[in-house]
């Protein structure tokens, strides 16, 4: 009976003390071990917004005997400080960082880690500059004072992919695509903790400004052949099953028929949104925003093929 008390108000601490530390203007994340070594800052099942202060993406940590490998960074400089901190304190400092992929809430918090590597795939790293005005622009319109002190500074060199050890960790580093152009996976060998960045998503809407569905349901069936012991999403919590991988490749493909659906009998996007998403998914984090966005999104690419069927026949 007293452990269970001891245990229930163990359970209940991190929740005063993340929102104490929101009304200090700081995260106060606690980083959790998921598996061997590798730790786990899980981001809001939320969009950005000023309650969750930009903390939505999920950041990996590996240690290694010369500090930690880093994976992805936040969306603001004082999310990247308090990343760095825990790295320093606590993991002996940083080897290097990857970013899974472009978009900002994976790499605002870049500057805390500019004095070791900061690596990515090429295309990633091009589309990190080519985008960062835009992203910073409409981060500090999103997020207002989080934003303060934050500059974007891009991943540079790109990385080797395949198998590579860093710092002594073997690593497999996956070049693959569809949630954008370049996403980067990375399979912890010693664990088989597969750290997927936005390919996946659990219990959270996938968001799709930059989706390529076909090229990502490919990339999905490569994850599943690694058959990994754990998987940490981009967005939603570690799981010991592949979770994830079906949820989201099942989440997909209704967004994808519900769109083409609703193109070919003709609605509105107007009256698409109104439809809300597929019932199944309506109740995941960050819905029905991430459906409201796919909808005004990608709209002209589901009317053009309706309208091509419709010229056809
Ligand atoms: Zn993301």
């Amino acid at each position: 009976m007293l452990a269970g008390v001891a245990g229930a108000a163990a359970l209940a601490l991190p929740r005063p003390a993340q929102a104490q530390a929101k009304a200090r203007g700081d995260y106060g994340f606690a980083p959790v071990q998921v598996a061997p070594g590798v730790w786990l800052i899980e981001g809001a099942r939320q969009s950005l917004s000023p309650a969750n202060g930009g903390a939505i993406a999920n950041i990996a940590l590996l240690e290694t005997p010369q500090g930690a490998i880093v994976i992805d960074t936040g969306s603001t400089a004082r999310m990247g400080a308090e990343i760095r901190a825990f790295a320093d304190q606590r993991l002996g400092g940083v080897v290097t960082t990857l970013i899974t992929h472009h978009h900002p809430d994976h790499w605002f918090g870049n500057a805390a880690f500019a004095d070791a590597p900061l690596l990515s795939l090429g295309a990633t790293a091009l589309a990190a500059r080519a985008n960062a005005q835009g992203y910073s622009d409409a981060l500090y319109a999103l997020l207002g004072s989080w934003m303060s002190g934050t500059t974007p500074v891009p991943p540079a060199p790109r990385i080797e992919t395949g198998r590579q050890v860093i710092a002594g960790r073997g690593l497999r580093l996956l070049p693959l695509c569809g949630h954008t152009q370049a996403d980067l996976a990375i399979l912890d060998e010693a664990t088989g903790t597969l750290i997927a960045g936005d390919l996946l998503f659990l219990d959270r809407a996938p968001s799709l400004p930059d989706a390529d569905l076909t090229l990502w349901q490919a990339s999905l069936a490569q994850l599943g052949a690694l058959s990994p012991a754990g998987t940490i999403p981009g967005h939603g919590p570690y799981h010991r099953s592949l979770a994830a991988l079906t949820q989201t490749r099942a989440c997909l493909a209704a967004n994808d028929a519900r769109l083409a659906q609703a193109a070919a009998l003709g609605l509105s996007p107007a009256e698409a949104m109104a439809a809300g998403p597929v019932p199944e998914f309506a109740r995941l984090g960050a819905n029905p925003e991430e459906y409201h966005r796919s909808v005004s999104q990608r709209w002209s690419s589901y009317e053009d093929r309706a309208l091509r069927k419709i010229r056809a026949a």
